[in-house]
């Protein structure tokens, strides 16, 4: 690209930038589905893009698919770090970068490389890892490595390069029409986007394990529809306040598609006055069982979740889990199954749901609770008894009774965001239009031109200093 001589100093901010904020997603499970890749970007656009809608009411964000990323237009570099922190969590969401988006020169990309790693100190070892997803640019990655490299080294003589495990990695990807230059990035929460595989009717009780698994469902592209037993009226309704503290902790990974609570004291009564003690809780599993398929039919979900884990307590022996599990016919997944407690709990902790799950409340699961539950159910003497219980007017009467509970009034409890800093970007890099780049290279390459070969440093530095891209480093975190 040839740059235009000029003695225009690069444009202020309130002047058309030559580089645009912009959050990198990167995905790669999604980037592997052939022909179905186009749908899955796609739902993964629509996901992020009602995300930062519900997060930030004042704002929007354009959304472009480019060389197998997405980039997000920002209006500045605060907004920058606050929009990824909420992409991060987004399933099918394998890392993202905060940068800057400028054109395919290396006179202009050079010196925002310096820049930028500047903002990463402090630091001693650094390298560049450039990467060419079009292979329209002439000069290959390992030149470009080599070439930005040697400029940067030759400003910066206290710092090393390093290839293994550098303090500051300065990423330079070009794409179809532009440069993307970052140093600050961070995983994503990788999976699919919800939506993708289709829904599920997720067993959700106040407890720790099926906010974890529900949580995997999500991961994995399910549309997930909670399905809460409380105990009322023989209990409070503590549970059911705290399962919509957990449905609003799920929201940054999807939430629930919507959230149900059957009053399940009445029938928890009655089971315990027909059927043996030792067989009580099977019993209640299967009846819930029985209306979380009902319910799965009636919403088009193809297959219920719980949090079960092996041997956990008594109902999830391997014969009283066949002896539940016999009452339904959709397939029942168990994500949890071969975890242990204590990696459970660390899931629940890092998707913040353990405090909640830790509450003392009452669950329908320890009413009427027999001193000596039976581990080994036999499943012919479940069904016979199965077979004596009125489960068609139970099922009837709790299809009438169940309670639908707005998730959308549980996502508006979620505190709002407003994007901070100055530029007013709403348009930023939805005007950097198509994928040529040409909007990007277009009247602005010439008018910073001049100044670039020569003592362009000092503007850079004035320009852009203080609200480009910062790091991991610049950041403390
Ligand atoms: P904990 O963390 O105490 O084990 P839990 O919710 O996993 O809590 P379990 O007794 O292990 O309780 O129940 C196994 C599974 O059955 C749960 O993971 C959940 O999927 C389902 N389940 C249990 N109780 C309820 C309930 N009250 N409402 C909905 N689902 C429930
Ligand atoms: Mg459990």
């Amino acid at each position: 690209m040839t740059i235009r001589s000029s003695k225009k100093t690069f444009p202020n901010s309130s002047e058309r930038q030559f580089y645009k904020h912009i959050v990198l997603v990167h995905y790669h499970e999604i980037g592997l589905k052939g022909r179905n890749r186009s749908y899955f970007e796609s739902l993964l656009i629509e996901n992020i893009r009602l995300r930062l809608a519900n997060q930030f009411t004042q704002q929007s964000f354009s959304i472009r698919r480019v060389s197998g990323r997405l980039q997000v237009g920002v209006p500045s570099k605060p907004a920058a770090y606050q929009v990824a922190e909420i992409i991060k969590d987004i399933p099918g969401v394998v890392r993202v970068s905060v940068g800057l988006r400028l054109a395919q020169d290396l006179e202009l990309i050079n010196p925002v490389a310096l820049q930028l790693l500047q903002e990463a100190e402090p630091f001693s070892s650094f390298r560049v890892s450039a990467h060419r997803a079009n292979t329209d640019f002439p000069i290959n990655s390992m030149q470009l490595n080599q070439s930005v490299g040697a400029w940067l080294v030759e400003r910066m003589p206290d710092k090393r390069v390093q290839m293994r495990s550098p303090d500051v990695t300065l990423h330079l990807d070009m794409v179809e029409g532009g440069a993307f230059l970052y140093t600050y990035t961070q995983p994503g929460v990788g999976g699919l986007p919800v939506g993708s595989a289709g829904k599920v009717v997720s067993l959700l009780s106040a407890g720790i394990d099926s906010p974890v698994a529900t949580w995997q469902l999500l991961r994995r592209g399910a549309e997930c529809i909670g399905l809460h037993f409380s105990g009322r009226p023989e209990t409070s309704d503590t549970s059911e306040h705290l399962v919509r503290l957990i449905a609003e902790r799920l929201q940054p990974y999807g939430g629930l598609l919507k959230l149900f609570v059957v009053p399940f004291g009445d029938y928890q009564r009655q089971i315990a006055q027909l059927v043996p003690a030792s067989l009580r809780v099977v019993f209640y599993r299967r009846l819930m069982f029985t209306v979380a398929e009902t319910l799965a039919i009636q919403e088009g979900a193809k297959a219920l979740v719980t949090g079960e884990s092996l041997g956990q307590v008594a109902s999830q022996t391997l014969d009283n889990i066949r002896a539940i599990n016999d009452v339904v016919e959709l397939p029942v997944l168990r994500p949890l199954i071969g975890m242990d407690k204590l990696q459970i709990i660390a899931m629940a902790e890092q998707l913040n749901t353990f405090e909640i799950s830790s509450q003392a409340h009452d669950d329908c699961c320890t009413l009427f609770i027999p001193r000596n539950p039976e581990t080994h159910a036999r499943l012919a003497t479940v069904q016979a008894i199965w077979e004596e219980l009125p489960v068609a007017d139970w099922l009837r009467n709790i299809m009438d009774e169940i309670e639908f509970i707005d998730t959308k009034s549980v996502s508006q409890t979620v505190e709002e965001l407003t994007v901070t800093g100055g530029d007013t970007g709403g348009d930023t890099v939805g005007d950097t239009g198509s994928d040529t780049g040409s909007d990007i290279g277009g009247d602005t390459w010439s008018d910073i031109g001049g100044d670039i070969g020569g003592d362009t440093g000092g503007d850079i530095g004035s320009d852009i200093g203080g609200d480009t891209v910062g790091t991991n480093q610049g950041r403390g975190d």
